[in-house]
């Protein structure tokens, strides 16, 4: 069936999951939703990592094995930056401060940043709508046995290493959704809703905090499907089964599933963690097992392609019905 897709992402799990579903639907039938919680400025440059992430990845530009940035970069200005006496803590690739360079010059002569990064992707070549969750300011911040820390202090330059005790969404009840999400949220055609498998409380828990993006996707009553990013109770990547232990949570997919209690109707788990289904379905979830690793493009493809098999079941079950 056709309609429309809306996914909803981060960085490193998101891309992986965007690129997946990036190769099988048309790019009218695609709206990948991206977190801006992680955006900063550095040396007077507006940094969007994640926009970025699934930027660099959907151009087949990204750098896999760093999981960031941009492969075969240079670092001739970060170290000459650092010769003047500069900040060494965040890195940026020569390439790369092309992109921030342009997004800040096209910020400050007035754009959005849902506009600039429309620029930036097609610059890339990328067919499929990448969109902030909003273009107001949002920002993660972690309440940590050592203070507050904004986002990038505690993930890059403190390494993810104080214990966390609580995630906050600075200006999140003042933000309103960027205009490609109210409407996509809002369209006859969207179909679902997938939660890519993004860390739950650094990339998707700012975009849910978006006054009305939860309260929507119940509205609509379409299926929303999490993809969890914890598999055999640990991340793939970064810091997810640290947070979940942190935070009070179980550290197993029973844990992620607790976050998404409430907003997910559907949660795909990894077939490692079968025996945890009985519980999440307590939740109040249906449950999908099936391999979500998904490393490569192939495999990004085939979950994708899955899901999608999994959503024409859902459709015709309820239009039989
Ligand atoms: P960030 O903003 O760069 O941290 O990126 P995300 O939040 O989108 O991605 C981080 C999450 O992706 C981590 O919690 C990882 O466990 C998860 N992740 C990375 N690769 C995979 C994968 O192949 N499969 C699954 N299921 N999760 C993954």
């Amino acid at each position: 069936m056709s309609g429309c897709i809306a996914l909803f992402c981060g960085g490193v799990g998101g891309a992986k999951m965007a690129a997946g579903f990036a190769a099988t639907l048309a790019a009218s039938d695609l709206q990948i939703i991206v977190n801006v919680g992680d955006d900063f400025e550095f040396c007077g440059l507006n940094i969007s990592p994640d926009l970025d992430t699934v930027m660099y990845t959907l151009a087949d530009r990204h750098d896999a094995e760093k999981g960031w940035g941009l492969r075969g970069e240079t670092w001739t200005t970060m170290q000459r930056l650092i010769e003047l006496g500069g900040p060494s803590w965040f890195q940026l690739g020569d390439q790369d401060i092309a992109t921030h360079l342009w997004r800040t010059s096209l910020l400050r002569q007035g754009q959005s940043l849902s506009d600039v990064t429309h620029t930036l992707s097609r610059a890339h070549g990328i067919a499929h709508s990448i969109v902030p969750a909003t273009d107001e300011r949002l920002r993660t911040q972690i309440r940590t046995g050592d203070g507050l820390l904004d986002f990038q202090d505690y993930f890059v330059r403190l390494r993810a290493q104080p214990v966390a005790l609580e995630i906050l969404y600075a200006g999140a009840e003042h933000a309103r959704p960027s205009p490609a999400l109210r409407d996509c949220l809002a369209h006859p055609s969207l179909r679902a809703i997938v939660l890519a498998p993004s860390n739950p409380w650094l990339s998707l828990g700012p975009m849910l905090a978006i006054p009305g993006v939860k309260e929507t996707l119940g509205r609509r009553g379409l299926p929303v499907i999490a993809v969890s990013p914890i598999i055999a109770g640990k991340a793939v990547k970064g810091p997810a089964a640290k947070l979940l232990g942190e935070l009070g949570a179980e550290i197993t997919v029973y844990g992620v599933a607790q976050f998404y209690r409430n907003v997910a109707t559907h949660f795909v788990i990894d077939q490692q963690d079968a025996m945890h289904a009985d519980r999440i379905r307590a939740l109040g979830m249906k449950v999908h097992c099936t391999d979500i690793l998904i490393p490569s493009p192939a495999r990004q493809r085939s979950l994708a392609e899955e899901l999608l098999d999994m959503l024409d079941r859902l459709e015709t079950a309820s239009f039989g019905a």
